[in-house]
């Protein structure tokens, strides 16, 4: 019945899944058949090589947004304040 459903309708997919911000795997409401964006504009149906795929990719983004989010720790304005009064300390030494 419910394939039926799908099959006059159309699948139902909400995103199951944010892989990365273009890869996303979705299910359908009626069917649970699963499908993932294959890169090409398409979809297609998330086979176990597909899974296997978006596991890589979605460790490889989420390590690039770990990098994200550490890169202002390196300019962090209060490392800045600690430089400044030291940098004042010396100039009367010289
Ligand atoms: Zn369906």
């Amino acid at each position: 019945m419910r394939q039926l459903y799908c099959s006059l309708f159309g699948h139902d997919f909400h995103v199951s899944k944010q892989v990365t911000y273009h890869v996303k795997e979705y299910t359908c409401k009626h069917c649970k058949t699963e499908v993932t964006n294959n890169g090409k504009g398409g979809y297609t149906h998330l086979t176990p090589k597909f899974k296997e795929i978006n596991s890589v990719l979605e460790r490889i983004h989420s390590r690039r947004m770990e990098r994200r989010i550490n890169k202002p720790e390196l300019i962090d304005p209060q490392e800045n304040s600690n430089l400044e009064p030291s940098t004042e300390f010396e100039f009367p030494l010289v």
